[in-house]
């Protein structure tokens, strides 16, 4: 069994790091909130209030933190001086792809093996240990990876080097984003021509505007059982986080070069919605705007 440091134990963090200790692992968990530190110290986790702390006595690093800019203050200042040669690292955050990169290749520079592995599956799938993690990097630190991975989540894709797995979490959700939308707005008009949502979803489900934002979240209550639809909204995935998502994948598209002018409009969309009270509701909720633009 190994010991793990856990940086960043909020809503994501917290479940998967007491998945690894249900597992047998030996876990320190590191946040600024001290009601974080609480929670996982009742779980049989040990606390620290930074990460330099830790690191005398960790084999292996993985942190879910919010963005970018943290990943690269708490690898830098606490992570990279003071870990032992060859502790492995996983960032599970979900943070731009140069940023992921930059961290990535000062790791193994100084000798450290390191993955970006950002997951999708929400709280939910972090509780039940069901996530899907993308991940990137070299293949023996995806290999040294793998068994941690396999605890927190049931799904594990190895997209390629370095950053590929937050491409490939960007590309996927931008897909979504534009995708909900586009289900959205097809409800939105169908109401206006007098089509019921029972009949354009027994069409589409079986036709060729089937996809996921249809069959399994869909927009409006009723046709899908599970879907925050039915429940006014509650999250589910609020569109905060989908705004988060969008504009990573137009920094990533601004910066490799790439033209996606649906992924920009989709930007603007959700940055309305949740300017307009819409952060904290689900992302599928964004058809209540659709109606009234
Ligand atoms: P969160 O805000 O609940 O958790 C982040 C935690 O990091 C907080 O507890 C915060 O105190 C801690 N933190 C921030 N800076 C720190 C530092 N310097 N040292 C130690 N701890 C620090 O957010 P979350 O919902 O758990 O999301 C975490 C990541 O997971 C994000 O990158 C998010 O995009 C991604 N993600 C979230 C979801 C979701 O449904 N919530 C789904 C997929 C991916």
């Amino acid at each position: 069994m190994a010991k793990v440091t856990f940086i960043g134990v909020g809503n994501m963090g917290g479940p998967m790091a007491i998945n690894l200790i249900k597992a047998g692992h030996e876990v320190t968990a590191v946040d600024l909130v001290e009601e974080n530190l609480e929670k996982l110290k009742a779980e049989g986790a040990k606390v620290a209030h930074s990460a330099a702390e830790a690191m005398a006595e960790t084999e292996v690093v993985i942190s879910m933190l919010p963005a970018g800019q943290h990943v690269k203050a708490v690898y830098g200042k606490d992570v990279f001086p003071n870990a032992n040669s060859g502790t492995l690292l996983i960032d599970c955050s979900t943070i731009d792809v140069d940023s992921a990169r930059e961290v990535q290749t000062l790791a193994t520079e100084a000798g450290f093996p390191m993955v970006d592995a950002p997951v999708s599956g929400g709280v939910g799938g972090a509780a039940a240990g069901t996530l899907t993690f993308m991940v990137g990097g070299e293949d023996t630190a995806y290999a040294a990876a793998e068994p941690f991975l396999q605890i927190m989540g049931k799904t594990l894709v190895h997209c390629g080097g370095a950053g590929n797995g937050q491409a490939a979490k960007i590309c996927n959700n931008m897909m979504l984003g534009i995708q909900m939308i586009s289900v959205a707005e097809a409800f939105a008009l169908g109401e206006k021509l007098g089509l019921s949502h029972q009949k354009l979803f027994d069409v589409s489900s079986t036709a060729s505007g089937q996809c996921w934002s249809l069959t399994t979240y869909c927009p409006v209550p009723e046709m899908v059982p599970t879907s925050p639809a039915n429940n006014e909204y509650k999250p589910g995935f609020a569109s905060a986080l989908m705004l988060k998502d969008l504009r990573l994948a137009q920094a990533a598209a601004e910066s490799a070069g790439a033209v996606t002018p649906l992924g920009e409009h989709a930007e603007r969309l959700y940055e309305e919605f949740s300017e307009s009270g819409g952060a904290g509701v689900d992302f599928s909720g964004i058809i209540k705007m659709l109606r009234e633009i």
